[in-house]
């Protein structure tokens, strides 16, 4: 929630942009390139407050204070990995935390966000799903972290970001009320090409839907891990509101819009869901919705004793995909040393914190 009943900039769609602060300029009978200057200290300056649009008469920046606000995170914790990997813990304004990830590779500098406080979903892999859900991040909240990483990675001479995902802490199509606004920011307002920005989702049929009818090509991240119903159901509950027939029918819509690529994320669960016997069931959905499928080592969490699958494994299972004419990437795991996996960094966090207030409990 922005910190009082002012509109937060952040979250406006440029075109609402546009047209609040022609309207407060309006009234106030200021000139024209006043809204104009405004958006550039968003978009381009990526200014972190009003009182910083430093072209602005004071009593402008005094006025614009008294109607709008500019939601921003504050950094409560940078950690950096040995191999390149920074992942932040914001602070929001109450008090709440979330996280994001930048990811450098060879060609790219990717940049994972959070979309919820916590998660609903409970998915029994995943470290934000043992934390149970806090609350909806705003347009504004998501649209943030991007600004703040950018600074970040501009002040340390990081390079450009060039791909966001939502793969960081909340299931995106839970948050559709923010979570597409968000997206329309991030492509119409910073100029971050849709191609280049994924959604991933555990699978929301009726998000995946609403998504498919967007007329920009955001990418799709299914976060399959099994294909089958029973094993699907035992790690994402979700599975039992949309079984995987439904979402593959949602999946096809998806693909039909053309141009529209679908990713499967499969973690591999030592024992669980990386019997060799799984591959061609997998293969088969794959091909019939055109996916790239993304095989993820699991990163042990605190609250299972699972382990990943061993790489031969992995191997294995690859081979038998790409034997089946889908093509398979073999991920490797970033940032363990600073805990990158989904939820980790908050969760140790939030320990600490509750160790620090003298909390015996939960
Ligand atoms: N809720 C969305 C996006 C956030 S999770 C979703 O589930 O898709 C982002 C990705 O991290 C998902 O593919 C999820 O399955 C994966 N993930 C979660 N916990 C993990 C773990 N312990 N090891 C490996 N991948 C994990
Ligand atoms: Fe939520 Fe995604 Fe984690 Fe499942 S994997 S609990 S949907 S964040």
């Amino acid at each position: 929630m922005p910190p009082t009943q002012a509109t937060d900039l952040l979250s406006l769609t440029p075109d609402e942009l546009d047209l609040a602060l022609k309207e407060h300029f309006e009234a106030r009978g200021q000139p024209a390139y006043r809204s104009a200057q405004v958006r550039r200290w968003i978009y381009e300056g990526l200014a972190p407050s009003i009182e910083q649009m430093t072209d602005l008469p004071v009593g402008e920046r005094e006025a614009l204070h008294d109607r709008f606000a500019m939601v921003e995170a504050e950094a409560a914790q940078v950690a950096l990995s040995e191999d390149g990997t920074v992942k932040h813990l914001w602070r929001l304004a109450d008090g709440e935390l979330i996280e994001s990830v930048l990811i450098p590779s060879r060609k790219r500098m990717t940049l994972c966000i959070s979309s919820q406080a916590g998660c609903a979903i409970g998915c029994t892999f995943c470290a934000t799903g043992w934390g149970g859900f806090d609350r909806q991040l705003t347009a504004g909240e998501i649209v943030c972290q991007y600004r703040a990483s950018r600074r970040w990675v501009e002040k340390n001479e990081r390079g450009p970001i060039t791909n966001i995902v939502y793969m960081g802490m909340g299931e995106p199509l839970a948050n559709r009320k923010s979570v597409f606004p968000s997206l329309t920011i991030l492509n119409q307002g910073y100029g971050v090409g849709a191609r280049r920005i994924t959604v991933s989702t555990v699978g929301m049929v009726p998000g995946i839907l609403e998504l498919a009818e967007r007329p920009e090509q955001f990418r799709l991240a299914l976060s399959l891990h099994a294909p089958e119903t029973e094993l699907r159901g035992s790690l994402i509950p979700l599975e039992k509101r949309h079984p995987l027939p439904e979402l593959l029918e949602a999946l096809k819509k998806f693909d039909d819009g053309g141009g529209k690529r679908i990713t499967f994320e499969y973690t591999m669960i030592g024992g669980i869901n990386d019997d060799l016997a799984l591959a061609p069931k997998l293969a088969k959905i794959a091909n019939q919705v055109r996916a790239f499928v993304n095989l993820i080592p699991f990163n042990p969490i605190p609250y299972q004793d699972w382990l990943p699958s061993p790489p031969e494994q992995i191997r294995a299972f690859a081979a038998v995909l790409e034997a089946a004419g889908v093509s398979a990437a073999v991920r490797e795991t970033r940032g363990r040393d600073i805990d990158a996996a989904c939820g980790q960094l908050r969760g140790h966090t939030l320990v600490q914190l509750e160790k620090g207030r003298g909390s015996a409990t939960t």
